[in-house]
């Protein structure tokens, strides 16, 4: 074995056989799943003590779904989580109703799978014991440091200098990867935004809450959404909205003082959501810029390290599920997998191939989709909000179907849409 960096001698070489994913998130677990379903021995490491999510609730679409139901999992997140009857949107100054998406009925039988929201340590829990069920041999307090093609193969250094190889690399290590660099020498693009969340008992919810639907409220460079968790026992508050201290160019932004006064032209209902919000941390937004190439000999980035988007169409984490899935067809599709080590050079490429276009548009889309939120000029937002109401009398469909609907289900749609 070759060491990973010229004279330099790992303490110890582990060869992981078929598949070595780096990061335990959805995006990770979702890789190592699909990837041992398909006969490869797969082994995860996160650098993290204990596998979880830090965080709230999660917008689970149908091309997410879908993917769950596949899998044989979709029971287990209904049985933890809430299938809105509807989707609404409002304008936060006025209180209006713009927009109301029934998610139910049509909805349903259109995409074939239903809209889910459920607390994100539900979702990764039923992932992560799927996995470890399926056969994935799981590590933790495993950080890597860097990648390196060994003999043809992926390898990588760890932070206690040891090398793990196996026949490909599965880079899953989120927004800030390291990984990554490899590849790009780009960084994480800051949007300004920051979001405070909130999950609590239904019990301490302080403001109006509706239990039936997933609530936006748009408001001027902010926005709040609420919805139901854990079949109503719980209630998922976020705020997002633009720093002026980011806007300044100041180091620190996103404070609770900001946070208060960005939704004072709100509505009562919505500030008084705010008491809903945890106050001891903060998620500062960022996404990247797309890029082309995902694939580095041995290495593949999926998930987050692939292409982080900001979150306004509820995409990341269904987009990361979409790599795992499309991993699994690939396999499928290829001779003697896992055996053949030399087929993961076509399984790369054409993973990238079809799924770098469809993420970059998800990424793209996902901007352009928050600054149509964020409005605050009289013009602009009767604009817009004439927009929602027109897109909640005519066939939604032209705006979602690209997102939601099956890929080849989708081309067989009449899709005459808005191009977004
Ligand atoms: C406010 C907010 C709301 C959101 N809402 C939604 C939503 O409703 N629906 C949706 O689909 N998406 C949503 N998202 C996006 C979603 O959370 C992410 O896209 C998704 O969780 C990414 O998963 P991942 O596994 O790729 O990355 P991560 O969850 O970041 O996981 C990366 C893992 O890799 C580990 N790691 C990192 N570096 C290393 C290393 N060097 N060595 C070993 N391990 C390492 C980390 O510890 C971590 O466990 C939201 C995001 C935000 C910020």
């Amino acid at each position: 074995m070759e060491t990973h960096t010229p004279g330099s001698t790992p303490s110890i070489t582990v060869d992981c056989g078929h598949v070595l994913v780096v990061g335990g998130g959805i995006g990770g677990i979702g890789a190592a799943l699909a990837l041992r379903r398909s006969g490869a021995d797969v082994t995860l490491v996160e650098r993290a003590h204990e596998f979880g999510e830090v965080g709230a609730g999660l917008q689970m679409a149908p091309n997410a779904t879908r993917i769950l139901e596949r899998w044989g999992l979709l029971d287990k997140l209904l049985e933890v989580g809430v299938t809105p009857q509807f989707m609404v949107f409002r304008d936060a100054v006025t209180g209006e109703e713009i927009l109301r998406q029934d998610l139910q009925g049509e909805f349903r039988e259109r995409f074939g799978a239903p809209y889910i929201v459920a607390h994100r340590t539900d979702l990764h829990r039923i992932l992560l014991e799927a996995a470890v069920e399926a056969g994935v041999t799981m590590k933790n307090d495993v950080t890597v440091t860097g990648y390196a093609t060994v003999d043809g193969r992926g390898s990588v250094r760890t932070a206690d200098d040891s090398v793990l190889v196996a026949d490909a690399v599965i880079g899953a290590d989120g927004l800030r990867s390291t990984l990554r660099s490899e590849l790009s020498a780009d960084e994480p693009v800051p949007s300004g935004y920051v979001a405070y969340r909130g999950a609590l008992p239904i019990s301490e919810v302080t403001s109006a809450a509706d239990m039936e639907s997933v609530v936006v409220w748009l408001g001027p460079h902010c926005h709040l959404v609420q919805y139901p968790l854990r079949k109503g026992n719980m209630f998922n508050t976020v705020a997002v909205f633009q720093s002026p201290a980011f806007l300044r160019g100041e180091e620190e932004w996103g404070s609770e003082d900001e946070l208060e006064e960005a939704y004072s032209a709100c509505v009562p209902q919505v500030r008084a959501a705010l008491a809903n919000l945890g106050r001891t941390r903060s998620w500062p937004m960022f996404d990247r810029e797309p890029i082309e190439s995902w694939v580095k000999d041995r290495l593949l980035l999926v998930g987050d390290a692939a292409h982080p988007m900001l979150q306004y169409l509820a995409q990341g984490a269904c987009q990361a599920l979409e790599d795992a899935a499309l991993l699994e067809d690939l396999a499928a599709a290829t001779e003697a997998f896992p055996a053949n080590a030399a087929a993961w050079d076509s399984i790369l490429g054409d993973f990238n191939a079809d799924r770098a276009p469809r993420t970059a548009r998800v990424q793209r889309v996902a901007r352009t989709w928050g600054e149509s939120w964020h409005v605050d000029q009289r013009i602009p937002k009767l604009l817009r909000n004439m927009l929602f109401k027109a897109a909640g009398s005519s066939d939604i469909g032209q705006y979602i179907d690209w997102l939601y609907a099956d890929s080849e289900a989708t081309k067989e749609l009449s899709f005459q849409g808005v191009q977004h």
